[in-house]
């Protein structure tokens, strides 16, 4: 095959005026639509001078002329590189320079402050807005609506995907055509996705659930996607009658089951709701099923390989748990030097598979820290396999706590936190402690309009908890911070609070 990831996802839907996306002003945009602009840009992106390998950064709100952008990345062999849109003019300067970016594409509501780092960086910036409009559109509009594809291999690089930062500063995850594929054709096969879905999509395209995870999919399978801007509970809950699938994060169930209106009536035509990204609360998992019927399916991923374990689509979906390796993924857990533990223990889940990336982009030793020479991605996250085979993930290495010596895994201690009243979520961290090196300290978010009683809370731990596992203290806040991918920011809190013991 001459160019595998272009041809594969998008030039097989050339020609056909079937339905690709549903647009939130009501219109629909066909296959044959999409590729067409794929090619204006493609040549657009040729005209700026980019050459295969080169890379495109892109700071753009979710539109369909985004997608597009990457879809004529994978045509001209260009690396696509998608940036948070919350990132402030100073965040997009590293990745810029970190990535040695040739094209820019911004919004044009922040061109200007942008314009002083695109410079510094050397790169060429462009406008292009969420409505499609601004000046790469503008310059790709009359160029011919056919292109002839870049070929390329299969290990050649497709996308830098920077991590989310949640526990230290973003890395540049080198994904190849390989890795891609390889992922989607894997989940479409797992989870069923046919030419007959209609999925709802609420996610962001700059991370990889939303564009690899969900896109890829969608494309390979012929889906339709309902494209939204954004989650918005009230806009998902009218459309789920005309949809089969969704995917999204923990907060997307949450805030769905706050809605009175959200109903199993509503849900009655969907066959899968997909949960990932951060962990799903066991309590979430059992309300939405009371609520639906429906069992959501969590799955565990990360930037730098895409999807590793799902729980099955047919067979039991367990609450707190992220499933079974997907076929094709091998995945260990394993003590520090990579030794595999026995069933049942904790450790660090270290994955090997078509999925996982090249490395870190120009972090050569971080690399190697992280990537065995054997192909075993040391993901941190912490980890244990039952016996009958389900992997839980029990957090991440770096927010592991010791305390005295002994290992006090945060998760454990939340979930005893959580079931606390007036307690809506939890948040476990270590905190420097003259005695004990380190001591686990609990953050608690109130549910609105409670207040949980903190020397309660205390004097119940001992009949769950044994005692070197008690928080030391317990703060109450009204809500934890959260990355903008959702996901609980503990390096935050670890700051904030350090100076408890001293
Ligand atoms: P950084 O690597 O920059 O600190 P990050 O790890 O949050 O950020 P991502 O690649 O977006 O960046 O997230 C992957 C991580 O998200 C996983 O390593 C894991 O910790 C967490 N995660 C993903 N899915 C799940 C899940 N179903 N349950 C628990 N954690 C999950
Ligand atoms: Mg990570």
């Amino acid at each position: 095959m001459a160019n595998p990831l272009y041809d594969t996802l998008f030039a097989r839907h050339a020609g056909r005026d079937t339905v690709f996306l549903h647009l939130p002003d009501g219109g629909t945009l066909t296959h044959d639509a999409f590729l067409r602009m794929t090619a204006r840009f493609a040549h657009q992106i040729a005209r700026f001078g980019l050459e295969p390998g080169d890379r495109l950064a892109v700071q753009v709100g979710k539109s369909p002329e985004a997608l597009a952008v990457y879809a004529a990345c994978a045509q001209t062999g260009v690396i696509f590189l998608p940036l948070n849109t919350a990132y402030t003019p100073a965040e997009v300067s590293y990745f810029l320079e970190n990535s040695g970016a040739r094209l820019f594409l911004c919004d044009g509501r922040n061109a200007g402050a942008l314009a002083p780092v695109t410079e510094k960086a050397g790169v060429r910036q462009e406008v292009l807005n969420a409505d499609g409009s601004g000046s790469f559109a503008d310059a790709a509009a009359g160029n011919p609506e056919e292109f002839e594809t870049v070929p390329r291999q299969k290990d050649d690089l497709a996308a830098f995907l920077y991590t989310s930062g949640t526990t230290g500063r973003s890395k540049g995850a080198m994904l190849t055509q390989d890795n891609l594929l390889s992922n989607a054709q894997v989940l479409s096969d797992y989870w069923r996705f046919t030419s007959d879905d209609v999925l709802l999509h609420a996610l962001p395209i700059f991370h990889t659930h939303g564009l690899f995870v969900a896109t890829n999919i969608c494309l390979l399978t012929g889906a339709q996607m309902i494209f939204y801007p954004g989650f918005d509970a009230g806009a998902v809950i009218r459309d789920m009658p005309r949809a089969t699938s969704m995917m999204g994060v923990p907060t997307f169930y949450t805030r769905l089951l706050d809605r009175d209106d959200f109903t199993v009536d509503v849900a009655r035509n969907m066959r899968l709701f997909i949960s990932g990204s951060a962990p799903l609360l066991a309590e979430t998992h059992r309300a939405f099923e009371a609520r639906t019927g429906h069992r959501i399916l969590e799955r565990y991923g990360m930037t730098e390989t895409n999807m590793n374990t799902s729980n099955p689509y047919e067979g039991e979906r367990r609450a707190g748990t992220v499933g079974f390796p997907l076929p094709g993924v091998e995945l260990k857990v394993c003590d520090e030097a990579g030794n595999e533990l026995p069933q049942g223990e904790i450790g660090t889940i270290e994955v090997r598979g078509p999925n996982v990336f090249k490395g870190y982009w120009q972090m050569p030793e971080k690399t190697a820290e992280e990537l065995r020479e054997n192909g075993f991605f040391i993901t941190g996250d912490l980890g244990m396999i039952d016996k009958d085979g389900y992997v839980t993930i029990v957090g991440r290495g770096k927010d592991l706590i010791i305390s005295g010596g002994y290992n006090i895994y945060p998760k454990e201690i939340e979930l005893v936190l959580d079931q606390a009243p007036g307690v809506l979520e939890s948040a476990v961290i270590g905190v420097s402690h003259p005695d004990f090196g380190e001591t686990p300290v609990g953050i608690l978010a109130r549910r609105p309009g409670e207040e949980p009683d903190c020397d309660a809370i205390m004097a119940g731990l001992g009949d769950s908890l044994a005692r070197f596992k008690h928080p030391r203290d317990l703060v109450v806040v009204d809500t934890l911070p959260r990355n903008t991918m959702g996901k609980v920011q503990k390096n935050v809190l670890r700051d904030a609070y350090k100076g408890l013991f001293q």
